[in-house]
């Protein structure tokens, strides 16, 4: 069988030094808010290109944090609205509910499936106070364009680089783009934790403060309660893993792009829709996605053959249960996405031989 994203192996590739990264934080007796957590976050902000990075216990909290530290700060409040792209993964809009804000869907472009710079500017109301920008499927989704559109509006630029570590936009990482940037190291993320974990990049030294008071209870100081926060902090081990695989997150994700190129040259079955890939360094491949018309039939047809996908994502945000606010809005690009998404299986472990067969099976498809 041709997994999805075999994890156990993806573990294994950098084993001896996870397994060593780990017995130094269980030996050491220290487990949260320690050395490991310090120098995580010094080496990501480095990475990233920001001036701080704080950990926190997932990506959801992340961007939770970003919001409720710019509503703290006085920037936004309740009832404001955040527009962000109708067809992201649900936390993005979680975040934006969270904290009594209301999200703005905007339709992404069909051919990158990023929100599409020229509706923007025709969801901005005056109670619009951000932009939040989601790279969806470790595709850059920053243009000059949206850059200058907050300029002009005065909006904060937030980032959902939950799916995008290590991508660039004209040597810029992804994360550093904006005012601020949640990550997310869900084990399947291309920056992947053994379990939960998330981080904030920012260069606002108050929101980065902010942030970090608020995964920590609300504490300025200890015993010193500014915020009513919440307990959301990224632990020592994870932030040990975490450390030993972004030394590998460029080779990682290398492999992800060849893997890519393999996957674009060779499928040439006239029903298949391929990415687009404008620049080589704007897209991780967190997920390879492609796009056709009987995309459940495909889905059964390589599952029959033996080879695991899933799709981002089969229900739309504003068609979900939990936002019946959201149920009237007519967002016919999201919903063809949401129709015809396929996402074929990649990882920095998947063999020559197993994308080859991957590439076989579709082309013989009909
Ligand atoms: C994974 C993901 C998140 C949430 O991250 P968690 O760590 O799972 O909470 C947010 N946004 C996007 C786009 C994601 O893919």
């Amino acid at each position: 069988m041709i997994k999805f994203l075999d994890l156990e192996k993806v573990t294994a590739s950098h084993g001896d030094e996870i397994r060593e990264a780990v017995s130094r934080v269980v030996n050491s007796g220290w487990y949260l808010q320690g050395k490991e957590n310090e120098k995580f976050e010094k080496d990501y902000a480095d990475y990233i290109g920001t001036s701080y990075a704080v950990g926190c216990a997932n990506g959801l909290d992340a961007l939770i944090w970003i919001l409720r530290a710019y509503v703290e700060m006085g920037v936004m409040k309740p009832g404001d609205e955040v527009i962000v792209p109708a067809n992201t993964y649900i936390a993005t809009i979680l975040a934006i509910t969270e904290n009594g804000l209301v999200p703005v869907l905007v339709e992404p472009d069909i051919a990158t499936y990023q929100i599409d710079p020229a509706r923007i500017e025709a969801a901005i109301t005056p109670r619009t106070r951000a932009i939040m920008i989601v790279h969806l499927y470790g595709q850059c989704a920053y243009t000059d364009e949206i850059g200058c559109i907050c300029k002009e509006h005065g909006l904060k630029l937030i980032e959902d680089n939950a799916q995008a570590h290590g991508c660039l936009f004209n040597g810029r990482r992804t994360g550093s783009l904006g005012d601020a940037a949640g990550h997310s190291f869900y084990p399947g993320k291309n920056l992947g934790a053994l379990g939960d974990g998330g981080a904030v990049t920012t260069d606002d030294e108050e929101l980065a403060r902010t942030v970090r008071a608020l995964a920590n209870y609300g504490s300025t100081r200890k015993y010193v309660f500014k915020y009513v926060g919440r307990n959301s902090r990224l632990d020592e081990i994870q932030a040990a893993v975490l450390g030993v695989k972004l030394r590998h997150l460029d080779a990682d994700n290398a492999r992800r792009k060849q893997i890519a190129r393999m996957y674009v040259d060779g499928i040439t079955n006239p029903a298949i829709i391929l990415p687009q890939i404008p620049d080589a360094d704007a897209h991780v491949f967190h997920i390879f996605p492609i796009r056709t018309e009987r995309r459940d039939e495909l889905q059964k047809y390589l599952a029959d053959n033996g080879v695991q996908t899933i799709i981002h994502y089969p229900i739309p945000p504003h068609r979900q249960e939990c936002y019946p606010q959201l149920h009237h809005l007519s967002l016919p690009v999201s919903e063809q996405i949401h129709a015809q998404e396929l996402s074929l299986p990649i990882s920095p472990v998947m063999p020559d031989a197993e994308v080859a067969a991957v590439i076989r099976l579709i082309n013989q498809w009909k």
